[in-house]
């Protein structure tokens, strides 16, 4: 039985993950389509087949075939549910996704374009599949709808052709969910949290009273730490020259794909396959990594006026001991303050607001 059931679906690029949350939003089901358009497998709970995913809309279709091979009809669901990297000026807090949201959602591909195309082919598959399914979508750039003017404005002038270059931020999702369940360990939300989202991507979060002032992405998720494969913080003047000599194309695959850990050292983009490499290379990416997120922390305590607690997620910041004791010793100059480690939650954090939202929508209509 399923119509209390939502599934959360997260499409990337070469990825498309699912999770399947019941009516209480425990979750019952993950189902990954990994390696598309390349050496495809499709991850059904913890077993991994190998099987041709040339692109998307096959990688979506076998998804769904999956789960109507655990007896789950997608018509049958309460909802899909979305995670939508970028919602613009327009989209800062989760909803339905009717005809508008939908064509809102098309209007911030130009802000993200490796990102939002692949989010709308889920919607449409779904909307194909299931037309009067309730979808929801979550966006990563809405948590950060609370930065005030002057942390949000690039020093440019204030002309109609370049309206929406700004800092958006991104992993909000992540970033709502750990203000959410952070009291669970440290007991009331620190005043003042340095909220640390330590991935292939990465940013960092000043969060003042569980809102956030200022993050280290800016206008797209290239910008702030050194991350996995992208560049992070570069001058502008840089970027003009690569553009320059290179040509666009492939300065935006060089500063996406080919920098970050794995431009440094080389080898990997991969954090824990630098850790168990000698190579002097590795563990200088390693502490490229470990000096810049020291470095930037200190303006996000900045913009917070002070520092009460750091909180670390993502997949290194969960999991590398030896990555959190880097960061925390370069902020040893702020005295003493704890430090917690919480499990990233962003699936179960989209399938609770789109909860939310269709609750909220329900309790509307019954109103009206
Ligand atoms: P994404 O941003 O793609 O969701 P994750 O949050 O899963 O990525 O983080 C992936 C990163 O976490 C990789 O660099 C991986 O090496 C790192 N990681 C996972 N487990 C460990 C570990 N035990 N030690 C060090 N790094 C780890």
């Amino acid at each position: 039985m399923s119509g209390s059931h939502i599934l959360v679906i997260n499409a990337g690029s070469s990825s498309i993950k699912t999770a399947l949350f019941d009516g209480n939003l425990a979750e019952v089901l993950r189902i990954e389509a990994t390696g598309i358009g390349g050496t495809g497998a499709l991850k059904i709970a913890a077993t991994a087949h190998a099987t041709n995913l040339p692109d998307n809309a096959t990688a979506l279709a076998a998804i769904f075939d999956a789960l109507q091979q655990q007896g789950i009809a997608i018509t049958a669901l309460r909802a899909v549910a979305h995670r939508v990297v970028h919602g613009g000026t327009t989209l800062t807090a989760p909803c339905r996704i009717t005809p508008q949201v939908r064509q809102a959602i098309a209007d911030c591909v130009p802000l993200a374009p490796l990102h939002n195309p692949h989010h709308l082919a889920a919607i449409d598959a779904v909307e194909t599949l299931a037309p009067d399914l309730p979808q929801c979508a979550s966006f990563d750039t809405a948590f950060h709808a609370t930065t005030p003017d002057i942390a949000r404005r690039y020093a440019l002038p204030d002309r109609p052709d370049l309206t929406g270059l700004q800092r958006y931020g991104f992993h909000g999702t992540s970033y709502a969910a750990l203000v959410r369940v952070l009291p669970q360990q440290s007991g009331a939300l620190p005043k003042r949290l340095l909220a640390c989202h330590l991935g292939n991507g990465a940013s960092l979060c000043a969060i003042l009273d569980g809102q956030s002032v200022a993050t280290t992405m800016g206008y797209s998720p290239l910008s702030g730490l050194t991350m996995g494969t992208r560049v992070g913080e570069i001058d502008a003047g840089a970027v003009l020259r690569l553009v320059r000599q290179l040509g666009l194309e492939k300065t935006e695959t060089l500063l996406n794909h080919h920098s970050g850990l794995l431009g440094l050292s080389d080898l990997s983009s991969d954090m824990r396959s630098l850790e168990n490499s000698n190579n002097p290379k590795a563990r200088f990416a390693i502490d490229h990594f470990c000096y810049w997120a020291g470095r930037q922390a200190g303006s996000m305590i900045a913009a917070m006026g002070g520092l009460d607690a750091v909180a670390f997620t993502g997949g290194i910041g969960e999991n590398s001991s030896h990555i959190r004791n880097a960061i925390l010793d370069k902020l040893s100059w702020m005295g003493n303050f704890p430090s917690y480690t919480i499990a990233a939650q962003e699936e179960i954090q989209i399938a609770r607001e789109a909860s939310n939202v269709l609750t909220t929508d329900q309790k509307g209509q019954n109103d009206a």
